[in-house]
């Protein structure tokens, strides 16, 4: 009826403006296909209009907690704010729509980008040269690891033990493993930080690296590690740092500096994209010199004017992507970096460091903070006083989630019972990280008036507490349509 309306109210032109037909096919697709391909019976789809469309899926944006809905103070993640010009950047035609096989000539424009972010990273860190490909930070890790299994071989001085501090990620043995070497764990002193003695009975000839993560999951800073870089290169091993916790270090510090050969970042934390549920992440690795010639192929290189692919690396590990990683990502690392600039990143670093010594500072009060000093841009606390009255850090996440709040890591690093590990990251606002305080203040006196309350937790999202351990053994992954709105 309405496009008849339209189809007469164009052709009425009486006024000497006419309106155009209605933007659909005026024939009816099914005319365009051959008879033997259409489908006998009407296909059982749901018939939908467009604003039911969109409030299903903004109903199911809501179940979910996301950055852009409330605090999300996941430690170890940096989940920060993303903001949405990363996303116009990304979704740029010319990137978006460019094919990975397209000739070289044709895609100089997305080759200038990775080109000129392979070098914002090198500067960041002070590293000597930077590969785009892996698609995460534990896929840079094992690309890492790789290159130091090169570069050993290369000398002719193969090695067998990676040494890995105990506060380490568990994405770091998990690599070390995978990618044929033996984890060797280092204990972590009284302060939190590499326990020297430990790590000189197990630096031996053998030693291929350490893997160290700087600041470490505890938030502090590995303030000895001038000395610890002396005492692997005296062994002739290289020095690994997951770089994952870089937001703590922007303009302040290049891990280069103190002679780190190989270190991952990764894009989706420390340089903004939206993350989580399992990805997609973009985890490149920046080397040290000696570690160049064994750099993932293709290597793009500037020639002139011209960027293009070098893939003739003979001491190259090989590609470890099929083509040439996240490249979405890149752009809006890329954006947000030259949105920032350089005096713009170091006061990222600086907020993260303030927010979380605000935050650490507030809530020392309630929790226990195993390691006390002054952190970086995150903290790990101890709900062992909780605990004796009944309550675990379990409880304690599942509660903030009724206050609108993402729950903190919970039960890492594992050297710290009833850990919760708090990073707020710099793009909170004092208001936000005071309306968090006030939150954890609020359990703190229900745990001692009214534990049921927290134990019971959460009371208000769309699902309540699970029981864990039948979500894992009786998983129910059923399809329901009716579960939303
Ligand atoms: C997130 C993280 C990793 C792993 O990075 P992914 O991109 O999740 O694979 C490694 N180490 C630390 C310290 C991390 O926080």
């Amino acid at each position: 009826m309405y496009e008849k309306l339209s189809f007469e109210l164009s052709v009425s032109g009486r006024t000497g403006y006419s309106l155009p037909p209605m933007d659909v096919p005026e024939k009816s697709l099914a005319s365009l296909i051959p008879a033997r391909f259409l489908r006998k019976n009407a296909a059982r789809l749901p018939e939908l209009s467009e604003p039911e469309v969109v409030r299903h899926f903004i109903a199911l944006s809501l179940l979910n907690h996301h950055v852009d809905k409330g605090f999300y103070p996941l430690g170890s993640c940096t989940m920060k704010y993303n903001p949405k010009l990363n996303e116009n950047m990304a979704r740029l035609p010319g990137f978006s729509q460019l094919h990975p096989l397209q000739d070289v000539s044709l895609a100089q424009g997305a080759l200038q980008l990775m080109y000129e972010l392979t070098g914002y990273l090198a500067e960041i860190a002070g590293m000597a040269q930077v590969t785009l490909q892996p698609a995460a930070g534990a896929h840079g890790e094992l690309t890492g690891l790789m290159m130091i299994r090169a570069y050993h071989e290369n000398q002719g001085n193969p090695r067998k033990n990676v040494l890995i501090p105990d506060s380490a990620h568990g994405t770091n043995p998990a690599s070390v493993t995978i990618s044929g070497y033996n984890a060797i764990q280092i204990k972590s002193n009284a302060s939190g930080l590499v326990d020297l003695e430990d790590l000189k009975r197990n630096l031996n000839g053998d030693t291929a690296a350490l893997m160290l993560t700087n600041p470490n999951t505890l938030g502090i800073f590995e303030n000895q590690i001038c000395q610890i870089v002396k005492l692997l290169q005296d062994e002739g091993a290289l020095i690994y740092m997951d770089g994952a916790n870089l937001n703590a270090l922007l303009g302040i510090v290049k891990p280069g500096d103190f002679g780190i050969d190989v270190l991952h970042f990764n894009l989706h934390k420390t340089f903004s994209t939206p993350h989580g549920g399992g990805g997609p992440g973009s985890g490149p690795v920046g080397v040290s010199k000696k570690l160049i010639p064994f750099l993932p192929v293709p290597v793009i290189v500037k020639q002139g004017e011209d960027y293009v692919l070098d893939d003739k690396r003979p001491l190259s590990i090989g590609k470890i992507s099929s083509f040439f990683g996240n490249f979405g990502i890149m752009v809006r690392a890329y954006t947000y970096i030259r949105r920032l600039g350089a005096s713009g990143l170091r006061k990222v670093s600086e907020n993260a460091i303030l927010n979380a010594n605000y935050l650490k500072a507030k809530l020392s009060s309630v929790f226990d903070i195993p390691y006390s000093g002054p952190v970086m841009h995150e903290f790990v606390a101890s709900a062992n006083r909780q605990k004796k009255l009944g309550i675990k850090a379990l409880d304690i996440g599942k509660r903030l989630l009724d206050f609108g709040v993402h729950a903190p890591t919970v039960y890492f690093p594992l050297i710290v019972s009833e850990a919760i590990m708090i990073e707020p990251t710099e793009t909170e606002s004092k208001t936000s990280l005071d309306n968090f305080i006030a939150a954890v203040y609020q359990i703190a006196s229900e745990i001692e008036k009214e534990p049921q309350k927290v134990k019971e937790a959460p009371h208000t999202t769309p699902v309540l507490r699970l029981d864990e351990v039948r979500a894992v053994k009786d998983a129910n992954f059923r399809y329901q349509f009716e579960s939303v709105g």
